[in-house]
């Protein structure tokens, strides 16, 4: 039986993570790459207003490009109905209702951690964050110095689950940003005579670029809507 190989649009292409999304393509038979797009075009990688022309051949989108950028491409994907992965982060208020904008017309999928292991960290936290209620929580992250926002949209999701959990304000959130780090983030939970943390560290950029293609598949064919990887991995139920 032939099976449907997915053409798959890179933005941010020229990037860390669009280069590390290109390597995982070349590595797997289940995607091919339509073509990438990029602020720095080069060898495979066109201008960005290439890419409207390059959606027309390709079955999905996958961006790690800026929230400008994110945005403007996920509107032109609702246009034309095309599945958009975004793992971008440091969306502002109106930039993330623009992307919910662009998930009323097509799939819209958006994690600010493409590692399902992370995703299922978010619930844990959560989980915590409710029956450890007298402890204080604090959440921790470590990043490579050229990475542009602070805090990761990792930790502020952290940090939401917490306030969600408790109904209460975002906890603190400490950011390092130093050297070559792929990603750390740890999260405290201190009461009288003890405390409990939950670290992940990502070894790998390769871990985010399997997990946006897992992404890319599950989304693709589905109803429009604005999806994340607690509905991938069906991780809602975790959060009572
Ligand atoms: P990077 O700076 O290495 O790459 C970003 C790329 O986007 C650059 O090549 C830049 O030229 C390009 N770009 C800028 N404007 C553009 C435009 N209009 N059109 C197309 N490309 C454009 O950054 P990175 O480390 O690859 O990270 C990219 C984003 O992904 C950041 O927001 C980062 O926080 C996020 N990120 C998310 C995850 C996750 O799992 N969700 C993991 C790692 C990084």
């Amino acid at each position: 039986m032939k099976t449907h190989v997915l053409r798959v649009l890179v933005c941010g292409a020229s990037g860390r993570m669009g280069r590390a999304v290109r390597a995982e393509i070349e590595a797997s038979g289940a995607f091919t790459c339509a073509a990438g797009v990029d602020a720095k075009p080069g060898p495979g990688v066109e201008a960005p207003d290439a890419f409207e022309y390059l959606l027309a051949s390709a079955d999905a989108v996958i961006d790690f490009s800026s929230p400008e950028a994110a945005c403007r491409y996920a509107a032109a994907c609702a246009r034309a109905r095309k599945p958009f992965v975004t793992g971008t982060t440091g969306f502002s208020k109106q930039q993330l209702a623009a992307l919910k904008a662009a998930a009323r017309r097509t799939p819209v999928f958006f994690s600010p951690n493409m590692s399902p292991a992370v995703n299922l960290t978010f619930a844990l936290t959560a989980f915590a964050a409710k029956r450890l209620s007298g402890f204080d929580a604090h959440v921790s992250e470590a990043h490579h110095a050229a990475k542009r926002d602070a805090p990761s949209g990792t930790a502020l999701r952290y940090a939401e689950h917490i306030a969600a959990a408790r109904g209460g304000a975002l906890p603190p959130i400490t950011s390092v940003r130093a050297g070559d780090i792929v990603g750390d983030h740890t999260v405290l939970y201190a009461g009288p005579h003890e405390r409990v943390e939950l670290t992940h560290r990502a070894h790998s950029r390769t871990l985010f670029a399997a997990g946006a293609l897992k992404a890319a598949a599950w989304l693709a064919g589905r109803k429009p809507g604005f999806y994340d990887y607690f509905d991938l991995l069906d991780l809602k139920g975790l959060l009572v």
